[in-house]
């Protein structure tokens, strides 16, 4: 008996599924099985290129409908999302491994980016001056930029899409998302829904593969900007790659993210804070903590006491099944790489207090599972503190007082999110003042900025100038337009040699 070919997940061009011409397909897991589930098509050169043409064949009609309607599309496509909200959980708890709660939980942030995005006549309101000189007035205007790319990571196949497309859509640009091909089902949900809701064909794309992809989105010079999430060195990548070919990007990289907890801090609730944001969805968040600071061997013996029976205590299991804590990670080769990391920390003589390696689902044995893990007197020279390890692994580093627990902060080559906890408002606003990174939670462990603010990171977490939705957003996928007019058109027809300057 043969078995059945792998069900096949395929472009979206032109509000149509289509395979492409590469003959390459990845392979798309279930990370709780460890089973092949399905084959996603990765594209050639030549496909990009015919999604670029349909987004740029698209893009005058776009650009031309009014704010408004754009608006009602995504009014109808938010109801669509909340309507689809089991379907979407399932696909992104499936292909990627997190729980179902959570992944309801990214939806809820991308929809949010909806809800601003809904508000596209008041954010693409200019400025006017009236009498800047006499009879004349002056006003601003957003533009739209035209085709626009969003390359995005495998660890929210949802919500990260969802940063970018509804405000680039709102302003009146055409799209084409390349998702990680190892979570590629979700997007396509997202790309059947802005249809069903009213979006023209051609507006909204979706290209799946890999660098092949990438590179031709980033050398197509029909493509006008590109945000991208992902890795630190291919963020950097995309950048100067992206910038030399004369377009405009964003691109947000890897994470260290470090909780400073202050002697005074609530030590109970730092550790319930700790759990949460170090090993929700298995620590594969860029805004995970994945650094406990304490300053004071007291904090530190008292928070890790605190913290070992909770690690211990976690329940791993399959994201789709139950109510698990945690889910499994996205592939065996993901694993492999964290459990790697813990090998390496107890090598470099940090001390494991939880050792998660040898976890052991019931049922689940193929899974791509890693128990929590938990490190103690964690030094700065080690890799386990230096490089971004994106697993279910805490690093606690110990520090004399605030001003080293600052320095160290500052000293990291990321600065995506931080957090200190502390009862001292005044520690606290110093803090927030004087740290190096875009994010800063002050008792809240992961400071992800609502839809209405912008997200991003500080250093070696983002390239470019400006950060993902929220007024940044919009201000990267417009381009500002100032028009300087007169009436009555007559006045003042003589000539002027001279720098013009209103009298
Ligand atoms: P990744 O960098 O491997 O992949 C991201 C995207 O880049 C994918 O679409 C992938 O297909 C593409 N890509 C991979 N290698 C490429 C190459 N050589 N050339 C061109 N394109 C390439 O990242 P990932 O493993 O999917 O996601 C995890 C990473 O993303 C972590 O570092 C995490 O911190 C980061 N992340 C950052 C943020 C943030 O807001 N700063 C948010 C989410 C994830």
């Amino acid at each position: 008996m043969t078995a059945s070919a792998p069900r096949r997940i395929l472009h979206f061009i032109q509000g149509l599924a289509r395979d492409g011409g590469s003959g390459r397909y990845g392979d798309v897991y279930d990370p709780a099985t460890g089973q092949v589930q399905a084959q996603v098509a990765l594209a050639s050169a030549d496909d990009v290129a015919v999604t670029v043409g349909a987004a740029q064949a698209a893009f005058p009609a776009w650009a031309a409908t009014t704010p408004l309607h754009r608006a009602r599309i995504l009014f109808r496509y938010k109801a669509l999302l909340e309507a689809h909200a089991d379907e979407i959980a399932a696909c992104i708890s499936s292909e990627h491994g997190k729980v179902l709660a959570d992944a309801r939980g990214e939806l809820t942030r991308g929809l949010e980016v909806v809800e601003f995005a809904c508000g596209a006549p008041h954010l693409l309101k200019g400025e006017h001056s009236m009498n800047v000189g006499r009879d004349v007035d002056s006003w601003t205007e957003y533009a739209p930029l035209g085709v626009v790319a969003g390359i995005t990571p495998f660890n929210f196949p949802c919500m990260v899409p969802m940063w970018m497309f509804p405000v680039a859509l709102a302003c009146g640009n055409t799209f084409i998302l390349k998702p990680s091909e190892r979570d590629p089902g979700t997007p396509m949900i997202l790309a059947r829904l802005l249809r069903e809701a009213g979006l023209p064909d051609g507006v909204f794309n979706v290209v799946h593969g890999d660098k092949v992809a990438v590179d031709a989105l980033l050398d197509d010079p029909r493509v006008q900007a590109l945000s991208f999430v992902g890795s630190t060195p291919i963020a950097e990548y995309i950048y100067a790659r992206g910038c030399a070919r004369g377009k405009r990007v964003q691109a947000l990289g890897g994470a260290k993210n470090h909780m400073v907890v202050l002697p005074d801090a609530d030590l109970d609730g730092a550790a319930q804070a700790l759990l949460g944001a170090g090993y929700g969805s298995a620590g594969e968040r860029c805004m995970a903590i994945s650094v406990a600071v304490c300053v004071g061997d007291a904090t530190a013996d008292a928070l890790v006491a605190r913290l070992k029976p909770l690690v211990e205590g976690l329940r791993i299991g399959p994201g789709c099944q139950g109510d698990p804590d945690m889910g499994p990670l996205v592939t065996g080769a993901h694993r492999d790489k964290v459990r790697a990391y813990v090998d390496q920390g107890v090598t470099e003589g940090a001390q494991l207090v939880v050792d998660g390696r040898g976890l052991r689902v019931a049922g689940a044995e193929q899974g791509f599972f890693l128990g929590g893990c938990l490190f103690d007197h964690v030094l700065p020279s080690m890799a386990i503190y230096r490089e971004e390890i994106f697993g279910p692994v805490l690093c606690v580093v110990r520090v004399p007082d605030f001003g080293a627990a600052l320095a160290l902060v500052n000293a990291h080559e990321y600065g995506n999110g931080t957090a200190v906890f502390t009862r001292d408002g005044e520690a606290a606003r110093e803090f927030a003042h004087r740290v190096e990174a875009g994010m800063v939670g002050i008792n809240v462990p992961i400071p992800v900025p609502m839809a209405f603010h912008s997200f991003g990171g500080w250093k070696r977490s983002l390239f470019g100038p400006l950060h993902m939705h929220g007024p940044d957003g919009v201000r990267f996928y417009t381009r500002l337009k100032t028009i300087t007019g007169r009436w009555p058109s007559g006045a003042r027809a003589t000539a002027e040699f001279v720098m013009p300057t209103m009298k």
